[in-house]
């Protein structure tokens, strides 16, 4: 069951229901297993070993699914480095003589049943008080007649109406009176002006709780755990809606920022405490968008029908951007770097978005002085460096990672897997770090392979070294401390982007994306807070 319900997905058959920027779920499918983890600050020997690992096994798939016949042959012994001890030769179990026992429950704890009912005790006295500042609030309010907020004539009582709303420990209720301008036909109601809540809805504080549970797990999961953790029973599409109120407020406010920080008349913080090294990292993806432009509604009890399957060209742009101070690079065990503190700038779009984005972000932060030095980590990527020159002290660094790679393309297509294509990159992984990147280029163009399909593969290589060499100057990084790889944004754009965003068969609206992509940061930049100063805002 399972494995058809991939099968059809990875086929793009299958597609869940759902409105706009509501993720798809597929009944019975657990998420896609990841095989390896590639800790970006890993030794180069064990970078090398997980590679080749990973290489060899991607290329065992694709000639398995070139050629069938393939599947029956044994793989050749230098492939599936990995996958040998998953290999032994199995013996065969005799069956226990007494059929197994049901495993057993314990009984629940004394302590346990003592905490849940203090907590189903004390429910009902949390409302209770609340309820009375409430009261108190409201007739704090008694016998005041408000002022117009637009043309400050005072305002006549109109009438009165029961209202309620919900907060985390359950319904309140109160009357509020609404005030009506003679002059301008303003309408007010004080009371809820002052306590900031909206009739019939929840209250704010509840909402936040809710968007902090979507921002790290699916709306269905998230409206699952309302119910574990907070007593709250909410449907996945509440808790969707809380998150497309309060992300509007987040993206607008940090698109907002952007804006305001790219005019050169608007302040950003001092630089007074600014570093003389910043670290610029970017990296990008495609998240898998809708193909509705509206969202459906169902009428009645209409069953809609399936989404149809993604059509090319159905993806946009996710670029994530990392701030950071080689500073405060701390070594946690041999090997093994984390970092005191970055920061996160990601949003779906173009280069431009993304670098007005990381400028905005180091104008708030104040951390480029007059002379701080901006290193740009990137990979091969075009855009990255055509934007980097927006920064006049800069400092280019093609990522280490990436210029290795293209040099195990080269080796494995001449050498074939095996210690030989191993012991040529190490070699030249050991000379790019010494910062010998001419020698190299020199060496390889002395190199006379004998096929034409090594011919163009060295051109392209040669080729890529020389358009790079000036950002290739490993030995003098490393000797300033910069760094050498993208490892910290590659590690930073899954965590805010493929740990949420790229579960199986989910898809995105542009809108549904971009906001839960503003709450993310939110969080992940440890800004939380943040978003009790952030209205709900009304969405379509
Ligand atoms: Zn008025």
């Amino acid at each position: 069951m399972a494995v058809n319900l991939l099968e059809q997905l990875h086929r793009g058959r299958i597609s869940g229901e759902g409105p706009d920027g509501y993720p798809c779920r597929i009944p019975g499918v657990p998420g896609v297993p990841i095989l390896l983890d590639i800790w970006p600050q890993n030794s180069y020997a064990v970078f090398c070993f997980i590679k080749r690992g990973l290489n060899s096994a991607n290329a065992s798939v694709m000639a398995l699914r070139r050629n069938p016949v393939l599947s029956c042959r044994r793989p050749a012994e230098s492939r599936w480095l990995l996958a040998k001890k998953q290999r032994q030769p199995r013996t065969p179990s005799t069956p226990p003589a007494q059929a197994p026992q049901r495993p057993a429950w314990q009984e629940v704890s004394r302590f346990m049943l003592l905490e849940r009912e203090v907590e189903i005790q004390h429910r009902p006295l949390m409302l209770a008080a609340l309820q009375e500042k409430v009261n108190a609030l409201a007739d704090s309010l008694r016998g005041q007649t408000p002022a117009c907020s637009r043309c400050a004539q005072p305002m006549q009582r109109h009438d009165s109406e029961a209202v309620s709303w919900v907060a985390l420990f359950g319904r309140l209720h109160t009357t509020v009176v609404r005030y009506r301008c003679s002059a301008c036909q303003h309408e007010r109601r004080p009371l809820l002006d002052l306590l900031g809540v909206e009739p019939g809805r929840i209250s704010g504080s509840l909402a936040r709780l809710l968007a902090l549970l979507a921002v790290v797990a699916p709306y269905s999961l998230a409206a699952q755990l309302a119910g574990l953790l907070l007593g709250v029973k909410i449907s996945a599409m509440g808790v969707w809606k809380v998150v497309q109120r309060l992300g509007e407020s987040a993206a607008r406010y940090s698109e907002g920022m952007s804006q305001y920080h790219a005019d050169s008349r608007s302040e950003g913080a001092s630089t007074q405490d600014a570093p003389p090294v910043v670290v610029l990292s970017v990296d990008g993806c495609r998240l898998g968008m809708q193909v509705r432009k509206q969202r459906r509604r169902r009428q009645g009890d209409e069953v809609l029908p399936p989404l149809p399957p993604v059509e090319e060209g159905r993806f946009q742009d996710v670029k994530t951007g990392v701030l950071l101070w080689p500073s405060e690079r701390v070594e946690t065990s041999p090997g093994r770097h984390s970092l005191v503190r970055r920061f996160l700038v990601s949003c779906l779009g173009d280069a431009d978005a993304i670098f007005a984005r990381l400028y905005a972000q180091l104008r708030e932060l104040g951390w480029v002085g007059a002379d701080t030095v901006v290193v740009i980590v990137g990979d091969g990527a075009e855009w990255i460096w055509n934007r980097a020159t927006m920064f006049v002290r800069r400092c280019e660094i093609l990522d280490f990672w990436h210029a290795l790679e293209h040099a195990w393309a080269f080796a494995r297509l001449c050498y074939g897997e095996g210690s030989r294509a191993d012991r040529w990159v190490h070699q030249m992984a050991e000379d790019l770090k010494a910062g010998k990147v001419e020698e190299i280029i020199a060496q390889l163009k002395r190199m006379r392979p004998n096929t034409p399909e090594l011919r163009e593969s060295l051109q392209s290589l040669i080729a890529y070294y020389s358009e790079h060499a000036g950002r290739m100057r490993y030995d003098e990084y490393l000797r300033l401390g910069y760094g050498i790889g993208s490892g910290a944004v590659e590690s930073a754009h899954k965590q805010v982007v493929h740990a949420r965003f790229r579960q199986a068969g989910m898809r995105w609206s542009e809108a549904g994306a971009r906001r839960l992509l503003a709450l993310r940061l939110l969080l992940l930049n440890d800004h939380w807070a943040l978003l009790d100063r952030l209205p709900m805002v009304s969405v379509a």
